[in-house]
C-alpha cells in the first residue's frame, strides 16, 4: 500500500458534491433524476457580469495579478463593505481567493496549530470541520435542533470554550438550515466572545443578500464592534450573483493575519483567475437589481416548498430566513420504516425509488434531517415533492 498522509486520511470528500455526482451518474445511465442536492443557484450569471469578463479577455487582462487580488477589485470590495455592512477596511486587510472555500482554507492553515480547537455550530457547512482537520485543528461541534431554529445559545458557546479554543465559526444565513441570527442573538454571542480575547472569529456571510426576515442583514461585527480586530468576514460572489463557477471569494480581517493567509495563497494557487476578478468587480459595482430578482424567486419557491413539505407524512419543516435551502426533519419517517435506520439510508432509498437527490442531514452534523436545495424551478420542485409523496406513501 502506498503511504497516505495522516492529513488526507482524516478527511472525506465533500458529501454534497458526492450526491450531485451520484445523481449525475444515474442520469447518465438513463434514469430520470431530480437533483435537489446542489448548492448553487439555477440562474445564469447576469449579462453585465459576463460582458465585463469578455472585455477583460479582449483588453489583455489575462496575466498574473497581485496574489491578493487586483487593486480595482479590492477597492470594489472595500466599497461593498462600507456600503452594505458599515465596515471600514484598508487594502491590506482584504484577500481575494479562488472561492469562499479557499478563503476559509487559507484561514484554517494560517491560524491553527495541531490540537487547536475550532468551535463550529451544527448543522454546519460540510467543509468547515474537514478543512480544520486538514490544518490539524480539532473541530468542536455544537449541536442544535429545530427548537432553537438551529441556532446556538450563548450558554452553549460559553460551555464549549476551553484554553485550546482558537477560532469560532458562525454562518448566517446558514447553509444548510436557512436560518439567520438576529442582531440581538449576535449581541448575546458577542458578549461571550468579549470575555475571551484570545479567540478569533470567522463570520461566513456567503448568503448575505438571500434573506427575507424584513430586517437588515447583520453579522457579529455589526452586533459587537469591539470584536472587529479579531474577526474575519468571509464573503464572495458565488451565491449572490450566481457565479459559482467563476471561483471568487474574499476575506476581510486584521492586516497581520490577512497577510499570513496571503502568504499561504502565494505558495499554493497565487492569484484567483484574472478574468473572474474583473467579473466579480462588475458584480459588486454594477446594479444590484439582478440580486433582488433572484432573491424574490428563491423566496417564492421557499414559501411553496415549506408548506408542501409539511404536508408529507412524517416530515416537519420550519420556515427559513433565507438562502436556497430547506432543512426538514425526516426523523418520523425513519422511525416508522423498517427498511431504513438512518437519514443516509433514507436519502439512498429516495434517490433509488423516487429519483430525487437530497443531502442527508448527517453530512452537516445534524442527523434525521434532509437538505433540499430550491435553487431549481418551481415546476421541478413540484414534481420532486409529488415523487416524495408517492415514495413516502
Ligand atoms: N460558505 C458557505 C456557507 C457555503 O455554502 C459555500 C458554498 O457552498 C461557501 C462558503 C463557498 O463558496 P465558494 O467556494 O463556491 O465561493
Amino acid at each position: 500500500d502506498r503511504q497516505l498522509s495522516n492529513r488526507v486520511q482524516a478527511i472525506k470528500p465533500s458529501p454534497t458534491l458526492a450526491v450531485t455526482n451520484k445523481a449525475a451518474e444515474l442520469r447518465a445511465a438513463g434514469q430520470d433524476i431530480i437533483g435537489l442536492g446542489a448548492g448553487e443557484p439555477d440562474f445564469d450569471t447576469p449579462d453585465h457580469i459576463k460582458e465585463a469578463a469578455i472585455e477583460a479577455i479582449r483588453s489583455g487582462q489575462t496575466k498574473y495579478t497581485a496574489v491578493d487580488g487586483t487593486p480595482a477589485l479590492k477597492s470594489a470590495i472595500i466599497d461593498k463593505f462600507k456600503r452594505d455592512n458599515g465596515l471600514d477596511y484598508e487594502a491590506n486587510q482584504i484577500l481575494v481567493s479562488s472561492g469562499g472555500k479557499q478563503s476559509f482554507f487559507n484561514l484554517a492553515l494560517a491560524t491553527l496549530n495541531p490540537g487547536d480547537e475550532v468551535v463550529i455550530p451544527a448543522p454546519y457547512w460540510v467543509s468547515y470541520p474537514d478543512m480544520v482537520k486538514v490544518a490539524e485543528g480539532t473541530p468542536v461541534i455544537l449541536e442544535t435542533s429545530a427548537d432553537t431554529r438551529f441556532k446556538i445559545t450563548p450558554e452553549q458557546l460559553e460551555n464549549a470554550i476551553t484554553e485550546k479554543t482558537r477560532l469560532f465559526v458562525i454562518n448566517s444565513p446558514s447553509n444548510p438550515s436557512g436560518m439567520a441570527y438576529s442582531l440581538e442573538e449576535l449581541q448575546a454571542i458577542g458578549a461571550v466572545l468579549e470575555k475571551h480575547p484570545d479567540i478569533m472569529i470567522a463570520t461566513d456571510d456567503m448568503y448575505e443578500p438571500i434573506l427575507w426576515t424584513g430586517r437588515p442583514f447583520a453579522n457579529i461585527v455589526n452586533a459587537t464592534p469591539s470584536l472587529k480586530d479579531r474577526t474575519f468576514v468571509l464573503n464572495g460572489v458565488s451565491k449572490a450573483y450566481s457565479m459559482t463557477g467563476w471561483r471568487i471569494g474574499y476575506a476581510a480581517g486584521p492586516a497581520d493575519m490577512i497577510g499570513s493567509m496571503k502568504k499561504i495563497q502565494s505558495q499554493s494557487t497565487s492569484n484567483p483567475a484574472s478574468i473572474s476578478q474583473a467579473a466579480a468587480q462588475a458584480a459588486l459595482e454594477g446594479s444590484q437589481d439582478c440580486v433582488g430578482e433572484m432573491v424574490s424567486a428563491f423566496r417564492e419557491r421557499h414559501d411553496w416548498l415549506v408548506d408542501a413539505l409539511n404536508e408529507l407524512p412524517g416530515v416537519e419543516c420550519l420556515k427559513g430566513d433565507g438562502t436556497f435551502y430547506a432543512f426538514p426533519s425526516f426523523q418520523a419517517v425513519i422511525d416508522a420504516r423498517d427498511d431504513v435506520d438512518t437519514d443516509v439510508e433514507l436519502a439512498e432509498l429516495l434517490l433509488k425509488e423516487a429519483g430525487v437527490a437530497l443531502v442527508p442531514g448527517s453530512a452537516f452534523g445534524c442527523p434525521g434531517h434532509m437538505r433540499l436545495s430550491f435553487a431549481t424551478g418551481l415546476d421541478t420542485l413540484k414534481n420532486a415533492v409529488s415523487r416524495l409523496a408517492t415514495a413516502l406513501g
